[in-house]
């Protein structure tokens, strides 16, 4: 529903969502079905869109994503990741980007922005689902990234400003967030949502300019 909405409203969030884990003939880490993948076979099977685009800053890897989307070229996987984190064994998506323990904002959005700058050559989105994550936060119990607060708001700016200069319709999942300090993940998820409304609703991003 979020991303059907995002085709009208050029963004829409799920307050819940993205259960990148699940793979096609099992649920894993507290993933029972893959939203995404559903979402993104949904548009296209309705003839909305041909190749939606999963930008995964969940810190853990999307590995059930990338598995069923394997040989599937119409729907990309990008998954930014601790390298050392769940899953164990990871799967390929189609760019990955592990990053080592304790990780930075500014390694972090370096290595974020190169990768996002090289999704263009290698497909031409129609949309975006964007599985955001409060994990990758230096707060979190299960993260082990070092990322502030600011860092994390940084991270969805880059992620927006690429989905406008695209002119992409955009659907947010809040996906994981275990920090000690629940207040913690509310603000992140929060600042999130905050952002996507100033991002694409009060700078007039109206549909007529999505593709
Ligand atoms: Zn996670």
């Amino acid at each position: 529903m979020a991303l059907q909405d995002a085709l009208d409203d050029a963004v829409a969030v799920n307050l819940a969502g993205g259960t990148h884990h699940a793979h096609s003939d099992r649920p894993q880490g507290f993933c029972l079905f893959n939203d995404s993948v559903i979402a993104a076979r949904t548009v296209q099977h309705r003839g909305l869109r041909n190749y939606p685009l999963i930008i995964d800053c969940d810190v853990h890897q999307g590995n059930g994503s990338a598995s069923i989307l394997q040989f599937d070229a119409t729907i990309f996987t990008f998954s930014i990741h601790g390298q050392s984190n769940f899953p164990l064994h990871k799967a390929v998506s189609d760019i990955d980007i592990g990053l080592p323990d304790n990780t930075s904002d500014g390694q972090y959005l370096a290595a974020l922005e190169e990768g996002l700058n090289s999704i263009k050559s290698r497909f031409d989105a129609d949309c975006v689902i964007y599985v955001a994550g409060a994990d990758p936060y230096e707060g979190d119990r299960l993260g082990k990234l070092a990322l502030t607060k600011s860092g994390l708001l940084a991270r969805d700016r880059l992620v927006f400003d690429f989905c406008r200069k695209y002119g992409l319709p955009c659907a947010v999942s809040m996906a994981g967030g275990y920090a000690n300090v629940v207040s913690d993940i509310v603000d992140i998820h929060f600042q999130t949502v905050k952002t996507a409304h100033e991002y694409f609703l009060l700078n007039n991003c109206s549909n007529t300019v999505l593709k």
